[in-house]
């Protein structure tokens, strides 16, 4: 008797353990970290939507041809074609990808700005605007922090 019950113990335990992973699982899912070697300020901008301060990416004076991916996961994000300078002090895009991003409406700071966020691994990357220069009249403003260029 006294056997059977620590056994029944044992598997109520492990169902709690069960029924608790599928929610973890999800939430990990949103966002997490892929990139190991992610620095302070690195997880700072893209796990708690922080800012970098201007001016301070080197990326700004990238001018190479190739593409801009996410820090984290490695997700190809902008091609160095959409680059242009915006003036703000964050790198800047006329156009990401399709499919790289997805958006959510933020209005902290008593605005409405369209935040977005790799589509792959969640981590957030900055605001777009529809003050662009190009056809697509869109500003990607991107905090380089978040950013990978490789070159072709
Ligand atoms: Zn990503």
């Amino acid at each position: 008797m006294k056997f059977k019950k620590r056994k029944f113990v044992k598997i109520l335990g492990f169902s709690a353990i069960a029924l608790l992973f599928p929610i973890k699982a999800i939430l990990a899912a949103t966002k997490k970290v892929i990139n190991p070697n992610l620095s302070k300020e690195q997880k700072k901008v893209m796990f708690n939507e922080g800012t970098e301060r201007p001016f301070t990416s080197d990326l700004l004076k990238e001018k190479r041809k190739g593409f801009y991916h996410c820090a984290n996961c490695g997700n190809k994000l902008f091609a160095s074609t959409s680059k242009f300078d915006s003036g703000t002090g964050w790198p800047s895009f006329s156009e990401a990808l399709p499919g790289a991003f997805k958006t959510k409406l933020d209005k902290s700071f008593g605005m409405e700005r369209l935040e977005y966020h790799c589509a792959k691994c969640g981590v957030h990357h900055g605001h777009v605007f529809n003050d662009g220069p190009k056809e697509s009249g869109k500003r990607f403003c991107n905090n380089g922090l978040c950013l990978i260029f490789k070159p072709e």
